[in-house]
This record gives C-alpha cells, sequence and structure tokens, in this order.
C-alpha cells in the first residue's frame, strides 16, 4: 500500500509498504479521510519520544473495515468507522479510574501505532476493545466523521472547566480548535464568547462561528479588552488554544475570580513561562490542562456532528490526495485555513 512515513525530523515521504495484515483480534481499516493535526506538524518538525520513525502519522481519521478478525465482534466487513488518537490500555490504575486519555503507557495512533496518512490502517486488539473506535452516523461522510477527534479533544476541555448557564468564555487562539469551542461553549451555557486572535485576517476568518466579541490581539490590549468587556471583571472561564507561552500569563489577568483556566494548546517543548501564582492564589482561580480525549468524548462528538450541533463543515478547509501530504501539510501551518483533510 501506499503510504506517508515519518522517517525524522522534517522529513517524510509516499512511498510503499506492506500492506498491514489482520490477526483475529484486530480490524484493517480502508482509510478515507485523515485530517491533519498541530501535533502531526509538530511531530513532524520536532520528534516525539512517543513516535519511532519510521512510523506513519495521522490521527484523526475515518474509513470503511476492509477485514475483520475471527474474534472482533464489535465490528464486520463494511462497516464505516472514526477514529480518534488515544487508546487506553485498559488495565493500568488511571484506565481503570476512567481517565485513560492520562494513561501511563499513553497508546495513540499515529505515535506508537501506526497512523492513517495510508491507504489502510491497522486496528489492533487494544485499539479494537478499548480504542475510540465508533461507527460513524449515516448521515454524516467520511471527511465530517474524521473531525470527530479534534472535537472530542474539545468535549474533553470543556468538561473540565464546567462552563455554566450564563457563564462568559474567552478563547485565546482562532485555529480550528479555537472556533470548535465557540459553539461547544455556547450550548453548555455560555452567555458570551470572546475570541482573542493575534492575526487579524485569521480573526476576521473566524468572524462565521458567530462569537459575540472578536479581539485583535496584535492591535489592541486583549486584558483591559476583556475587562472592558466583562464590566470589569473578567471572564469566568479562559481556553488558551495557541502555542503562545504568552497566552497562559495573559490568562489570568483576564479571569474573573474563581474564574477556571484551561491551557488547551501545548507549548514548544522546552518553554517555560513565568507566571505571578498570587494572582491564582488571591482570585482562588482554577487552572487545569487538557490532554486529548477519551473514546467517549469520540462517541459524544460524532453524535453532536451527526446533530448538525456544530455543524462541522466549516471547519474543513482544504483536501488533498495522500501523494500531496506535504502540500496538506503546508497548508495547515498556514494561517488562514481550518482543518486540512487527506483522502489516501
Ligand atoms: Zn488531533
Ligand atoms: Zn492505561
Amino acid at each position: 500500500m501506499k503510504a506517508a512515513v515519518y522517517l525524522g525530523k522534517d522529513q517524510m515521504e509516499v512511498r510503499d509498504v506492506p500492506d498491514p495484515q489482520a490477526d483475529p483480534d484486530s480490524i484493517l481499516v480502508k482509510v478515507k479521510s485523515c485530517a491533519v493535526c498541530g501535533s502531526d506538524i509538530r511531530i513532524f518538525h520536532h520528534g516525539n519520544s512517543r513516535v519511532r520513525p519510521p512510523q506513519i502519522l495521522g490521527h484523526e481519521a475515518a474509513g470503511e473495515v476492509a477485514a475483520a478478525g475471527a474474534n472482533v465482534r464489535r465490528f464486520k466487513t463494511g462497516d464505516r468507522v472514526a477514529i480518534g488518537a488515544d487508546v487506553p490500555c485498559g488495565e493500568c490504575s488511571f484506565c481503570e479510574a476512567g481517565i485513560g486519555n492520562n494513561c501511563q503507557i499513553n497508546y495513540a495512533m499515529g505515535y506508537q501505532f501506526a497512523g492513517s496518512f495510508a491507504e489502510y490502517v491497522l486496528l489492533n486488539r487494544t485499539v479494537v476493545n478499548y480504542g475510540p473506535v465508533h461507527l460513524i452516523p449515516a448521515n454524516l461522510d467520511f471527511d465530517e466523521a474524521a473531525l470527530a477527534e479534534p472535537l472530542a479533544c474539545v468535549l474533553n476541555a470543556v468538561e473540565l472547566t464546567g462552563i455554566k448557564l450564563g457563564d462568559t468564555v474567552v478563547i485565546i487562539g482562532a485555529g480550528p480548535i479555537g472556533c470548535m469551542i465557540i459553539p461547544i461553549a455556547y450550548m453548555s451555557g455560555a452567555a458570551k464568547v470572546i475570541v482573542v486572535q493575534r492575526s487579524r485576517p485569521r480573526m476576521e476568518a473566524a468572524r462565521r462561528f458567530n462569537a459575540g466579541a472578536y479581539i485583535c490581539s496584535s492591535e489592541e490590549d486583549p486584558v483591559s479588552r476583556v475587562l472592558e468587556e466583562t464590566g470589569g471583571l473578567g471572564a469566568d472561564v479562559i481556553f488558551t488554544a495557541n502555542p503562545s507561552p504568552e497566552s497562559h500569563a495573559q490568562a489570568l489577568y483576564m479571569a474573573k475570580n474563581r474564574g477556571r483556566i484551561n491551557l488547551f494548546g501545548g507549548l514548544p517543548a522546552g518553554s517555560s513561562v513565568t507566571l505571578d501564582t498570587n494572582i491564582i492564589h488571591y482570585k482562588e482561580l482554577c487552572v487545569t490542562g487538557a490532554h486529548g480525549s477519551l473514546p467517549r468524548h469520540h462517541r459524544q462528538a460524532l453524535d453532536l456532528i451527526s446533530a448538525g450541533r456544530p455543524d462541522i463543515k466549516p471547519y474543513i478547509s482544504h483536501r488533498f490526495p495522500l501523494e500531496k501530504i506535504h502540500e496538506a501539510f503546508t497548508a495547515a501551518e498556514g494561517h488562514l485555513g481550518m482543518r486540512v483533510v487527506v483522502k489516501p
């Protein structure tokens, strides 16, 4: 089969590799769509301790079951399935506690397990039994179903902040993730959602997702503007959906007393941020992280997309065949695109 093989930092090549073979406990999926995630781009440029090249990246996927092992009960040949990223091992104490995205082994598709920038992807026994693999609702196409993975990560983060009825929510970063948080925040009860974005063109492009206010942080001070938008009190919930250390510090100043801050976006490895933690102390802030998602979030994401809440189509800006994977990565890194889908 053809696959985009990651060979080391800044090296990836579309080449012929042996077809993966399904054993009695695994399934083989013909990949129809696999979206490019910010983390794929980070691995491509900087590597990752969980990815040993040569490896096939790609974890926001959807396709059709081409072969199912004799012991597999959950899926059969011909089933349309969406595939997420994080695979709980099912056996460690975090998996036992139901927080498999914090699994001690931390398996993921496109990391330790070969991913979906390929014609076929093998879902092994652990993935089939415990992983984020779900049937695609009939009204969704493969591209829409692939976006259940990033939406699942948004659902995990939103859950951790506990948005309440009437809350004001700030999202720093208007990339695909930041823009997916907008409708989910409203559905969770937010009265007002404010988007902060450095680049003016990206901010303008995010207006279609109907936040209540947009702040261009390269042209105006985002902290004083958020205070202005919130009667001087600050926001109840703040998400940092970008890779800038500065936004972590800004979030503290934008928060209302007892506010919740979710540091969604990872920073480049090795970055460190200086925070005035007295602000957390005196304002009784709650600061959380967010790492991937659980299989149940992936299922919830499919159900929500199927219900049109949100309509996921506007979150797809480009499509490329597998041969053009480099162009796909470049488009995803650019400052105007939303999700870029690779079609093997
Ligand atoms: Zn992803
Ligand atoms: Zn585990």
